[in-house]
């Protein structure tokens, strides 16, 4: 312990709602960066880049929300938010480094990063300046900065395409020991585009390192173009760096930032300690995976569905014979310390939580959110204490009684289309009373809608997705599985429906959806 206790940390700065959101193919909203942000505090980070005030009044006003509401917490005694940096990003623009600390300001440890370009290629063609007017530049925005945070935050500068300043190294060395001058305390050097092999990139980070004085923290940013981010990012610690940017599932430009989850398990996989909760790793990744709307690779490294699966004899026979040690034959860690099971025949016992729950049901193909599988845990639960440990099939079962063709206060029984008339016949039970009734509507997606309304169970459809259910599943495997997400006030649910008849599975699904809305 005491050997741990004089090792060096790092210090790991979330970029996910910077980098990463900017990103997206539909942006977060600030309500939804707001939950991306509390799971940020709730992973222990040191520090996150919450947007760019000066390129929206939407980011503007994010960031002032989210710098409020970490001041907000650290008075009632949160530790991570009393602990936090909270950064927003600034060109090397009066009026943008001005903006910024309008936003941040609030926060307990607010931070202006501003950034300009380094690189021959970027002052020439992009910015058209002279490397002495982006010296310049850089030192009197720094300068700004560090009045507007006086002692209450930090600045941070980045030399933007830094990883292409091979050739012009002495220029940036000269460049930020000028800008240290004006009182940056964290110098940043994005690999903003990865071209070259991780060693030379090292190098160049060991060659700042070098160079500045010790109290001035390095820092690395790195892109992931040729996939090998988190090597130039966990090698670069070594080197010196000590300000790790990352982000959640590697979200962000391009082939994305480097991943926080592969960096932090590296180096804790290294001997070098880091103040991460570790084991929220995995259901953090699910959660951002369902918000942004980008899928988990299969085979992402720590997070994919493959990960923990062994295929071949040899492999299984491996980790089968090493699955009680601390290293296992074919396991790179302990996938517990992440907070994922990683038993191959996975079982549900009474110990295990949501994230089991998902994991089962999401391996036969069956898509469900976080917030279900939550739903779910007690009845599993409840379930494996009579019964012992559940096998996956018996997970399944248990999932589809909650989930699909659920019965409540309606049964569904038939649909009759009578086409030219434009009418759809219902036949069902509400509350055991057997009921027909003809709707007539432009289809009978909207009839099923008109005829919740006049039984008195009114619902908004939101969504709407039609689908083969996975082959995985015998039992049902072939027929249409509807998935439709409804709405009654501020509530949504998803109705899911199997049958053998597309129209009766859409119908299923909807009856379904209002059994759960309305228990
Ligand atoms: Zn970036």
């Amino acid at each position: 312990m005491t050997e741990e206790k004089n090792q060096r940390r790092p210090f790991i700065y979330d970029v996910t709602l910077r980098d990463g959101n900017q990103a997206l193919p539909n942006p977060w909203n600030n309500a939804q960066k707001k939950d991306v942000y509390l799971q940020l505090l709730k992973l222990g980070v040191q520090g996150a880049e919450v947007g760019f005030p000066a390129s929206s009044e939407m980011d503007f006003e994010s960031v002032k929300e989210l710098a409020k509401l970490t001041a907000q917490m650290a008075e009632e005694g949160n530790v991570e938010a009393q602990n936090i940096v909270v950064s927003g990003l600034a060109r090397c623009v009066p009026s943008d480094i001005q903006r910024c600390w309008d936003a941040v300001k609030y926060a307990p440890h607010p931070r202006i990063h501003t950034f300009i370009a380094g690189s021959p290629l970027s002052m020439e063609h992009v910015l058209h300046m002279t490397p002495e007017q982006v010296k310049e530049r850089a030192v009197s925005c720094v300068k700004l900065a560090k009045s507007l945070v006086g002692d209450k935050g930090d600045v941070e500068f980045s030399v933007e395409h830094f990883g292409d300043c091979l050739e012009n190294m002495d220029f940036v060395i000269d460049e930020l020991k000028a800008v240290v001058e004006a009182g940056a305390t964290t110098i940043n050097l994005p690999n903003t585009v990865e071209r070259y092999r991780p060693a030379l990139y090292v190098n160049q980070i060991k060659q700042v390192y070098d160079a500045l004085p010790k109290n001035i923290t390095i820092s690395v940013h790195c892109h992931n173009d040729l996939g090998m981010a988190t090597a130039a990012t966990v090698e670069s610690f070594y080197a010196g760096a000590n300000q790790l940017e990352v982000s959640l599932n590697g979200l962000g430009e391009r082939c994305g930032n480097t991943n926080f989850y592969e960096v932090v398990v590296a180096l804790a996989n290294s001997g070098t300690p880091v103040d991460i909760h570790l084991d929220r790793i995995y259901e953090t990744a699910i959660l951002i995976s369902q918000w942004s709307g980008v899928n988990i690779y299969s085979r992402a490294p720590l997070i994919g569905a493959e990960a923990i699966v062994h295929r071949s004899g040899i492999h299984q026979d491996g980790a089968s014979k090493t699955k009680d040690l601390k290293k296992g034959a074919y396991r790179p860690i302990d996938y517990s310390m992440i907070g994922r099971h990683q038993n191959d025949s996975l079982g549900f016992t009474s110990q295990s939580g949501r994230t089991a729950v998902y994991e089962i049901v999401t391996k036969f193909g069956y898509k469900l959110s976080l917030a279900e599988a939550a739903e779910l845990q007690p009845i599993l639960k409840a379930a494996s204490e009579k019964e012992g440990e559940l096998s996956a099939d018996r997970v399944l079962d248990i999932f589809r009684e909650h989930f699909i063709n659920v019965n409540g206060h309606l049964i569904f029984n038939n649909i009759e289309v009578i086409p030219d008339e434009n009418r759809f016949i219902f036949h069902f039970k509400k509350d055991g009373e057997a009921i027909v009734k003809s709707v007539t509507a432009e289809g009978p997606v909207e009839a099923a809608l008109i005829l919740m309304r006049e039984i008195g169970m009114p619902v908004e459809l939101v969504k709407y997705r039609q689908l083969v259910v996975p082959e995985k599943d015998k039992l049902w495997a072939g027929r249409g599985l509807s998935r439709i997400v409804l709405k009654v006030n501020d509530k949504e649910v998803e109705g899911r429906g199997v049958s053998s008849d597309t129209l009766k599975a859409n119908m299923r699904a909807i009856f379904c959806g209002v059994n759960l809305l309305y228990k």
